[in-house]
C-alpha cells in the first residue's frame, strides 16, 4: 500500500488505533484489460456486484486472510472475447478498502460502490497521463477546499468531478465539503489526485481521509490541518528524488558544501525550521532557491540523508555533511554506470536469444521441407536431420540463461543501492 498514513495514536485526542492488521496489496497481474482469463471473483453478498472483478493474486493475498472473504465468491465463467481488468488494482479501491477496516464496515459493498462510480464529465483526466507525474489539463468543473479561516476557497489545489466522487463515496464525512471553484463554470486546470507516481498526490489524500476520520471521532469538521498542509505544499514542485530536473529551483549550500543541492519541499520539510531558530549549519543553505544550469536531484529525500543532516546540524560539522554527501554522489555515479552497462548487455542478451530462436523455427521448416523434397524426388523416406535445429535451440536457452544472470546483477545493484546508500 503507498498510502502513507500516520498511526491513529499520532492523532490529537484520539485513542490507540484498535484497526486489524491488514494484509498487503499484491503487485497485480491484471491491472490491464485482457481477454483469456476466466477464474475472477466478485463480490456476492449481501448485496452482488458481479462486474466487480478481483484477480486470483488480489484476492489471495490481500482479501482471502481477512474476514471480509466470506462476502466473495468466485465469478460465473465470461464470454470468451470479453476484456476484463482486475478492479482490486485500483488506488480508490485500496483507499477504500483500507477505509472499510478502519470504520470496522460490516461488509465489503463500498468496493462495488466505489467501481461503480460514473460523472457526466468522465473519468479524471489523470487517466490519460502518459508518465510519471503528469497532470493532462482538462475543461471542466473543478472543485477545492475551502480555507476554514476565510472561507474562500484554495484554488491552489483542484481536483475534478471524478475525485470528487470516489472521496465522497468512500468518506461520507466529506460529502458537500468541497466547493466549486469559478462558479462552477468550466475552465481549464489539472487535478491533483491520482496523479501517476505522486507521493504528494497521496498525501493529499491522506489529508482528506484524516479529516474524515477525525470528524467521526470528533463530530467536529477541523479543515485547519489539511488546509494548513495544501496551503504549505501545493505551490511547491514535487521532490524529484533522484531524478535529474532541469528549470526548477533547488538550495544548496554554496560556501560549504555545493554538492548538497535540495528541492523546495525538502527544504520546507526539513531545513526551514533550522533557518528560523538559526541553526549555524541552516545559516550557510541559501536564502533562496536558484536554478542550476544543469539541473539537480534532490540529496535530502532520503532517510539516510536527512540523517546526514541532523548529525552535522548537532555538531555544526558542515564538513562532516560534505563527506557524506559525495561519499553517496560518487556511489551513485558509479553503481548507475554498472547498472547501464549490465542492462546494454542484457538487451543485446534478449536479442540474441530472439534471434537464435527464431533461427530455430527456420532450421526447422528447411529440414522437413528437405526431407519431403528428399522423399518425393527418391520414394526413400530418410530421418528429417535436426542438428542445425537442436544446435540454434540450445544457443537460444544459453542466451536467456546468461541474461537472466546479468537481470539478477542489475537487481543487485539496485538493492545495494537501496540497502546501504540511498
Ligand atoms: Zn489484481
Ligand atoms: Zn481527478
Ligand atoms: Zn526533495
Amino acid at each position: 500500500m503507498p498510502l502513507q498514513r500516520p498511526a491513529a495514536s499520532n492523532m490529537p485526542g484520539s485513542a490507540p488505533a484498535a484497526t486489524p492488521e491488514i494484509p498487503p496489496f499484491a503487485d497485480c497481474p491484471r491491472s490491464q484489460y485482457a481477454t483469456g482469463h476466466q477464474d475472477w471473483y466478485m463480490i456476492s453478498g449481501p448485496q452482488q456486484f458481479p462486474n466487480f472483478d478481483i484477480c486470483l493474486t488480489c484476492f489471495d493475498t490481500s482479501i482471502k486472510p481477512t474476514a471480509y472473504a466470506r462476502f466473495f465468491s468466485r465469478s460465473p465463467p465470461k464470454p470468451e472475447t470479453m476484456a476484463t481488468q482486475c478492479d482490486f488494482s485500483n488506488l480508490w479501491v485500496h483507499i477504500a478498502w483500507v477505509w472499510l477496516f478502519s470504520q470496522s464496515a460490516p461488509d465489503a459493498s463500498l468496493l462495488g460502490m466505489i467501481a461503480a462510480i460514473q460523472v457526466p464529465e468522465g473519468p479524471c483526466p489523470n487517466s490519460q497521463a502518459e508518465q510519471a507525474g503528469e497532470k493532462p489539463t482538462a475543461t471542466r468543473r473543478w472543485f477545492c477546499l475551502p480555507n476554514p479561516r476565510t472561507g474562500a476557497l484554495i484554488e491552489d489545489l483542484t481536483i475534478c468531478s471524478h475525485c470528487i466522487a470516489h472521496i465522497e463515496t468512500i468518506l461520507p464525512p466529506m460529502r458537500g465539503v468541497f466547493g466549486a471553484a469559478a462558479g462552477g463554470a468550466s475552465c481549464p486546470a489539472t487535478c491533483d489526485l491520482m496523479v501517476p507516481n505522486s507521493q504528494r498526490s497521496l498525501s493529499y489524500i491522506d489529508q482528506i481521509v484524516e479529516v474524515a476520520e477525525r470528524t467521526l471521532k470528533t463530530g467536529y469538521l477541523d479543515l485547519t490541518p489539511a488546509a494548513e498542509y495544501i496551503e504549505k505544499y501545493a505551490l511547491l514542485p514535487e521532490c524529484p528524488k533522484n531524478n535529474t530536473v532541469k528549470n526548477v529551483g533547488c538550495y544548496s549550500m554554496p560556501s560549504s558544501v555545493p554538492e548538497f543541492t535540495v528541492c523546495q519541499e525538502c527544504y520546507t520539510e526539513v531545513i526551514l525550521s533550522e533557518v528560523r531558530n538559526e541553526a549555524p549549519l541552516a545559516r550557510q543553505v541559501s536564502t533562496a532557491p536558484s536554478i542550476p544550469p544543469d539541473g539537480f536531484s534532490c540529496q535530502l529525500y532520503s532517510p539516510r540523508t536527512r540523517q546526514f543532516w541532523q548529525d552535522s546540524l548537532t555538531t555544526g560539522d558542515a564538513g562532516l555533511l560534505r563527506q557524506k554527501v559525495t561519499e553517496r554522489k560518487q556511489k551513485q555515479m558509479e553503481l548507475t554506470q554498472k547498472a547501464d552497462q549490465l542492462t546494454l548487455t542484457y538487451h543485446q542478451q534478449k536479442m540474441q536469444a530472439k534471434y537464435h530462436n527464431e533461427m530455430m523455427l527456420i532450421e526447422a521448416s528447411t529440414a522437413m521441407h528437405s526431407a519431403l523434397t528428399w522423399q518425393a524426388t527418391t520414394g526413400v523416406i530418410r530421418p528429417t536431420d535436426f542438428t542445425a535445429v537442436n544446435a540454434s535451440r540450445n544457443q537460444g536457452s544459453q542466451m536467456e540463461v546468461q541474461a537472466a544472470v546479468t537481470l539478477s546483477q542489475i537487481q543487485m545493484i539496485e538493492n545495494e543501492w537501496k540497502n546501504f546508500w540511498e
